[in-house]
């Protein structure tokens, strides 16, 4: 049975900055008036102020480079970005309680980032360490803030609720653990009718090492969370309107997807809508919880509802696109594809923990496309083995998703018919048929979205 709660999670626009974090203050303080009496206030999950994460990951590649200085004038920067903001919110003994814990994180950081300089050896959990260090401070400001506006808040260390394996940078969660967790220490904060506030992305090993979910999954902690405590919806606050038909940055005005269903949201999230972290809806349908994504700057406006099924007039939910793939033509050196080579093939990607994406085949050759690139040498060495093997850089998967796209067989025509002349690498339907990906050079994106876009939303 539901809480009746609300998880509410924050991205790094929507707590740029002073203003912005006194938008989120409104935004949670009518979320709970609006609630019916006896149901617990909100959780708030904080992503880390805009371009911090960037900044924190520029940091680093300073002290695997050695550069000494530049690393510490980066963390004095962050140092004073987020100490002016903490002063411009709160006042007398909260402010110098905040102004200090944030000085005493920061010269942390700088003193882990002054000695991995030191020895250039900078690993994947000196880099999570790192890191993290982007939502512990955010999410302590963002508490302090609500403290500061007479809303009740208690700010809460994620690494005492998440609990994840030991794959740094993708750590995965262990939802059992997690969910014991947060019934032990965030449970009893909303049950006293206090606002929890944490930071996402960032969580630890069952030993307590820090590690984190991956770029963007502030989105997916705000997701685990809310499966974890059942609560009645988890709203994602960005700075668009919700899902959009098209990436913004692409295709000129886009529309607003009212409602999505969960598949939809996963693909197109997987194929590349970064306004949602790709493993968020995962929690959310184990527990069968609407999601719904809103913009902290209007938050009036409706946004989109994600739940089980969508109801909607057309065919299409909405286009994704990832960009800056690698398409790997694997050709098998016999005249025909002997049983066993798919196996020998896909043994390769596992051995090098590369997820891959898009697979066609014919009667000789395989083509997939792989996004991370960090392992291809040793996949193309490992491929030649059996294998003749090509490799195509810079090329993008567009992708047509909407649960009901089998329903007419003409949109498949339609979006060939709209794509014109550009030519298309590959073109697969999985079997959920709830895609179309087509594979073409990443510098014909702009174009193939536009006309994809024109045929399927500007009619
Ligand atoms: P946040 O910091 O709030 O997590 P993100 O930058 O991670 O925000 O995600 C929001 C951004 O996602 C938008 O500003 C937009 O540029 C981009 N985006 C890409 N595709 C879409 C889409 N289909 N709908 C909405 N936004 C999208
Ligand atoms: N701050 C992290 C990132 O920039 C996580 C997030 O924003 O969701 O990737
Ligand atoms: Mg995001």
């Amino acid at each position: 049975m539901s809480t009746g709660g609300v998880v509410m999670k924050f991205g790094g626009t929507s707590v740029a900055d002073a203003e912005a974090m006194r938008r989120v203050v409104n935004i949670v303080r009518r979320q709970w008036e609006s609630q019916p009496g006896g149901s617990p206030p909100p959780v708030v999950v904080v992503s880390a102020l805009s371009k911090v994460t960037d900044g924190l990951i520029r940091t680093i590649e300073c002290a695997r480079s050695g550069d000494v200085a530049k690393a510490g004038a980066l963390v004095d920067e962050l140092r004073e970005r987020h100490i002016t903001i903490a002063r411009s919110l709160t006042t007398h003994q909260r402010a110098e309680d905040l102004v200090k814990a944030l000085r005493a994180q920061f010269d942390e950081l700088g003193g882990m980032v002054a000695s991995l300089a030191k020895t250039r050896n900078v690993g994947l959990a000196d880099h999570d360490l790192v890191v993290a260090t982007g939502e512990l401070a955010s999410s302590r400001i963002v508490a302090a803030a609500f403290q500061e506006h007479n809303l009740p808040a208690v700010w809460v260390d994620s690494r005492e609720v998440l609990v994840t394996d030991a794959e740094h940078t993708v750590a995965v969660p262990d939802m059992k653990a997690t969910c014991a967790k947060a019934g032990k220490v965030l449970a009893p904060i909303t049950a006293g009718g206090e606002l929890a506030v944490l930071g996402g992305f960032i969580a630890a090993t069952s030993d307590g090492v820090t590690t984190t979910l991956g770029r963007g999954g502030s989105d997916y902690s705000a997701a685990i969370v809310g499966a974890c405590l059942d609560v009645s919806e988890i709203q994602i606050w960005t700075d668009v309107d919700g899902m959009l038909t098209a990436d913004p940055r692409i295709v000129p005005s886009p529309r607003v997807v009212p409602h999505l269903s969960f598949a939809e949201a996963s693909e197109l999230a997987y194929f590349g809508a970064k306004v949602l972290h790709p493993a968020t809806i995962l929690p959310a349908v184990s527990k069968n919880i609407p999601v719904r994504i809103l913009n902290s700057r209007q938050p009036a406006n409706p946004g989109t509802l994600i739940t089980s099924g969508a109801s909607r007039e057309g065919h299409l939910a909405a286009l994704a696109c990832k960009r800056d793939v690698t398409v790997i033509d694997i050709r098998s050196t016999r005249m025909f594809m002997a049983h066993g080579f798919l196996r020998r093939l896909f043994e390769v990607f596992e051995r090098f923990k590369t997820a891959v994406d898009v697979v066609t085949t014919s009667e000789v050759s395989v083509s997939v496309t792989v996004d991370d690139t960090r392992k291809l040498d040793d996949i193309v060495a490992a491929l030649s083995a059996f294998a003749e093997v090509e490799c195509e850089p810079k090329m993008a998967i567009v992708s047509v998703v909407g649960d009901r796209l089998h329903d007419d067989p003409g949109v498949f025509a339609r979006a060939i018919v709209s794509l014109g002349q550009i030519p298309l690498r590959l073109v697969s339907q999985a079997s959920s048929r709830r895609t179309f990906t087509f594979v073409l050079d990443d510098a014909q994106v702009p174009e193939a979205m536009t006309r994809l876009h024109d045929a399927f939303f500007n009619e």
